[in-house]
């Protein structure tokens, strides 16, 4: 498991690919720097490709969808 010396806020959002609204996600920061998993809306309940990137100069998870 990576370990972080600072704090890393975990908790991001994403806008869906298919109606863009937000849904919260919360981040295993030990799954490593950028990760890509499937996750169903839950506003739409499609499913979206979801890429997580770790900045870990603004110590910040940044995650975007893509249409599954
Ligand atoms: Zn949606």
């Amino acid at each position: 498991m990576e370990k972080f010396e600072f704090a890393i806020e975990d908790l991001t959002t994403y806008s869906c690919a298919h109606c863009f609204e937000e849904n919260d996600v919360v981040v295993d920061l030990s799954e490593g720097l950028h990760q890509e998993f499937v996750e169903d809306c839950w506003v739409c309940c499609h499913p979206n490709v979801v890429h997580i990137d770790i900045d870990v100069d603004a110590k910040r998870a940044v995650a975007y969808a893509e249409n599954a």
